[in-house]
């Protein structure tokens, strides 16, 4: 891909997700990792009216240093800080969206309600502490919460999916605003059952496969 189709991409996927009513308006935000260097929106321009020339450009190694004609989302501290921290991530997407963000105002992590769980890496989902938009603290408790996670909620605000490219971290922050809807759901009739750690961690030995459309058999039916 060159680096205006990644650019032209990042525009389609955020007006995308507000058409899918993932997001709304001018919040959040998303960022791809291009080398050493990080591609993200610029912060409060409508996406319709949106241009590739308009998404920043910061050096990875940098300390929010960029190029570009409109100032970069007043998240770069945390997509920057994510990107430095873990290497595996190739996208990063930051919603309001509905339903994980009401988890996060309740300040109700997402436990094993649902298989699915396992595919932001572990058995719940948590939520990072309450930190002002844009700030380094907000950065530092995102970094907490995520740690052996691909995801969180974030107090009083919304929620970032990240993944390994695009389309994957789009994927997750679908997914994981359909757990919190389903989530939020049981809690009005009394609460899910949880699955022990243990199936948890055999969801996730089993999703290293999933997909894979290899070989003749159906799979081994455990
Ligand atoms: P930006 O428009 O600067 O990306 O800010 C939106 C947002 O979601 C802040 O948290
Ligand atoms: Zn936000």
């Amino acid at each position: 891909m060159t680096e205006l189709s990644i650019r032209q991409s990042i525009i389609d996927h955020c007006r995308g997700m507000n058409a899918s009513g993932l997001n709304q308006g001018t919040s959040g935000n998303i960022s791809v990792r291009l080398g050493d260097r990080m591609l993200i929106t610029p912060s409060g321009i409508p996406y319709e009216t949106m241009q590739p020339d308009m998404i920043a450009s910061l050096p990875i190694a940098g300390n929010g240093d960029y190029d570009g004609p409109k100032k970069p989302s007043v998240e770069w501290p945390f997509h920057l800080d994510i990107m430095k921290a873990r290497p595996d991530v190739g996208a990063v997407v930051h919603t309001h969206s509905t339903y994980a963000t009401i988890l996060a105002m309740a300040g109700k992590p997402i436990p094993a309600c649902h298989y699915m769980i396992a595919a932001f890496g572990g058995p719940d989902v948590r939520i990072a502490d309450y930190a002002r938009y844009g700030t380094k603290a907000l950065s530092d408790s995102v970094l907490r919460a995520m740690e052996g996670r691909s995801a969180c909620l974030m107090a009083n605000h919304g929620m970032i999916a990240t993944g390994a490219t695009l389309e994957k971290a789009m994927w997750a922050a679908v997914e994981l605003e359909t757990l919190s809807k389903q989530y939020y759901h049981t809690l009005l009739i009394g609460g899910p059952m949880i699955l022990p750690d243990e199936e948890i961690v055999g969801v996730l030995q089993g999703f290293a496969t999933y997909g894979l459309q290899d070989g003749k058999t159906g799979g081994k039916a455990a």
